[in-house]
């Protein structure tokens, strides 16, 4: 058997042909084109799908952004699709396709990924977290997936790790995603400009509107002091955060992912030293942190290993 994974995106969706230990075969990604309506989405998605199919491919999994009830397979609500309330998802795209489909929400999709196909292979007690846009996350315990009540637990991006910290899109201040995800970085950079502008961070940008996560950690690479300062604000909220999921679930492994994790020692080196500051001794040495090793292809792998757990394997 092989598996169709489809990450699906505001901007663009991909979908992709995996084989069962995870390597992707084809891909295919085009734009979402989400202004069209969810009909056109829907037909869009479909025709990729049965692009990719051959009779070795009987199941589809579906990585939506947004709340998604995974039973039923329904989006119900997502901000990147304003258009679409109780789209049964699986249902009109397994009447175009053929295909039993299954549906689950991105970020949690992510830690599924990781579990079969990436760093949380051979583990129970899995965190993962994406650091992008926003900031998802995800947690397998006891080899299972949390999800809550509603199913739409394990939302780790909006702890408090700044109490009256900057306003988030959820409403609330200080939450970790608008701190350390790369659209808060973008906005720190911005605001810094006018008493920072000769900071590296804007030399490798071009203009400040251009500077983004990685010029802050080129620039911090280089010991930049402003790019510094951002940096270690970013890893304080994380190291805050990542303490309270090790305290809480216990993990063997705390996954990074999205771009910003490909930052590498710049990042990592001071975050773990953190993370051991903010946790209790009796955990020292009881988990990892670890970047993802899957990235670039995390959606598709993502998505294409609900189909895996659904499934059992
Ligand atoms: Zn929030």
């Amino acid at each position: 058997m092989k598996l169709i994974g489809v990450d699906l995106g505001g901007t663009t969706f991909s979908v992709g042909l995996v084989s069962e230990d995870g390597k992707i075969l084809k891909k295919i990604t085009r734009d979402t084109l989400v202004v069209n309506g969810k009909d056109d989405v829907i037909r869009r998605v479909s025709e990729a799908i049965l692009e990719l199919s051959d009779e070795e491919t009987p199941y589809v999994g579906i990585g939506s952004p947004g709340s998604i009830d995974r039973e039923k397979g329904i989006v119900r609500f997502s901000p990147n699709f304003p258009d679409w309330y109780n789209v049964h998802l699986t249902e009109e795209i397994s009447k175009r396709t053929g295909k039993k489909v299954f549906l689950e929400n991105d970020a949690n999709a992510f830690v599924l990924g990781e579990k079969w196909f990436g760093a949380g292979k051979g583990h129970d007690h899995i965190v993962a977290l994406t650091l992008g846009t926003g900031i998802g996350g995800g947690v397998v315990t006891h080899g299972h997936l949390l999800t809550g009540k509603d199913g739409i637990g394990a939302e780790l991006g909006h702890v408090v790790v700044e109490p009256n910290g900057p306003m988030c899109n959820c409403g609330t201040r200080g939450c970790l995603e608008a701190i350390s995800s790369a659209t808060a970085i973008r906005r720190f950079l911005r605001e810094g400009y006018k008493k920072y502008h000769e900071s590296l961070v804007y030399k490798l940008a071009g203009t400040p509107e251009k500077a983004d996560a990685k010029h802050l950690f080129d620039a911090a690479r280089q010991g930049d002091r402003f790019a510094l300062m951002i940096r270690d604000r970013v890893v304080d909220a994380l190291a805050r955060a990542i303490a309270g999921y090790i305290h809480i679930f216990n993990p063997e492994v705390v996954i990074i992912g999205g771009g910003i994790s490909k930052a590498g020692d710049v990042l990592f080196v001071p975050l773990k030293e953190r993370v051991i500051d903010y946790i209790m001794p009796s955990f020292v040495g009881t988990y990892e942190i670890v970047p993802s090793p899957l990235v670039e292809d995390a959606g598709i792998l993502g998505a294409a290993s609900i189909i895996k757990e659904r499934i059992g394997g």
